[in-house]
């Protein structure tokens, strides 16, 4: 197939669209960021990247940390992670408080940014009190990235945190549940530094391989996590990976993914790529308006959905 020339398609199709999404301003370091950038990416088993528009340009992954961080959470912990998460789609914005005080401070899913902090408090469990968990974090992520590189932006952490009522509001909420373990200040902390991490498109689609690959990665062979766990994420991405527009992802693209406000959305096609792309302007539900259509337009073009 001529991936190339069907990325450079769906560039040109989604043009249109990059001016009518709206920036996430809620965290202000976000807002300054242009909406007119576009990229897209993807990387095959072997290595073979292709790629379109800003590609090269790191941008703040926000929510997609949270793949990294439930694969690492499942690894350590397997099955006994859902007694503390569930893993049903919410229906409900990304930081809504209520659902989480009806369902007495067990948050829907991992992906959720109740779930999302409440996997980080396990990570901070398992790694312990001499270790520096976001470190741990983005070890993994610059192992599945395969590129050394990769960091937080220090401004955009601390910007969110400045701002961070609501999420505090979501870990004290757990907390008074007791399903928090640690203290609450320094879980959100990594919460938000995870969330600031800084990476690419070409970088985020070679990370998705292990995913493609039932855990392993294909290009250096790295077992990562078991098949059945590859295989619980992926149907997590399909179900809860787009907030309370997951349903809608999955009837317009078919296939596991999952954004961040950050205008980034990964994707899987399993056995065979990881995709990626980048729009800031986002829709509605917090997904990027171009990357969304980009990634239909993508399916739709290859016959490369899971259905
Ligand atoms: N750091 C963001 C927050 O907690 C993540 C949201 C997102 O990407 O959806 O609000």
């Amino acid at each position: 197939m001529d991936y190339q020339s069907i990325l450079q398609e769906i560039a040109d199709e989604t043009r249109p669209l990059l001016s009518q999404g709206k920036v996430a301003d809620y965290i202000p370091a976000l807002a300054e960021v242009d909406p007119l950038q576009f990229g897209i990416s993807l990387t095959l088993f072997d290595g073979t990247e292709y790629s379109v528009g800003s590609t090269d340009t790191l941008f703040s992954i926000q929510s997609i940390s949270k793949v990294f961080t439930f694969t690492l959470a499942l690894k350590f912990y397997s099955t006994a992670i859902y007694e503390r998460i569930g893993r049903e789609p919410s229906g409900n914005p990304f930081n809504s408080l209520v659902q989480l005080e009806y369902e007495h401070g067990i948050p829907r899913n991992p992906f959720i940014n109740a779930g999302a902090i409440n996997v980080t408090d396990a990570l901070h469990s398992h790694y312990g009190e001499m270790a520096d968990t976001f470190e741990e974090i983005v070890g993994f992520i610059r192992a599945v990235a395969g590129e050394p590189s990769i960091t937080c932006n220090k401004t955009v952490a601390h910007s969110e945190m400045e701002h961070g009522f609501r999420n505090m509001a979501l870990a004290n909420l757990m907390k008074s549940f007791h399903n928090l373990d640690n203290n609450v200040e320094k879980v959100v902390q990594t919460y938000f530094r995870h969330c600031a991490i800084e990476m690419d498109t070409k970088m985020l689609s070679r990370s998705m391989l292990y995913l493609a690959n039932h855990g392993i990665d294909p290009i250096t062979g790295t077992v990562h996590i078991t098949p059945q766990q590859a295989k619980r994420i992926n149907a997590v991405m399909l179900t809860c990976g787009h907030y309370d527009a997951s349903g809608d992802f999955a009837f317009h693209v078919g296939l596991p993914g999952k954004s961040g406000v950050g205008g980034g959305i990964v994707a899987v096609i399993p056995k065979l790529m990881g995709l990626a792309v980048w729009s800031p302007g986002l829709n509605a539900q917090g997904n990027s308006l171009a990357g969304t259509k980009a990634l239909e337009l993508f399916t739709t073009k290859t016959g490369l959905s899971i259905f």
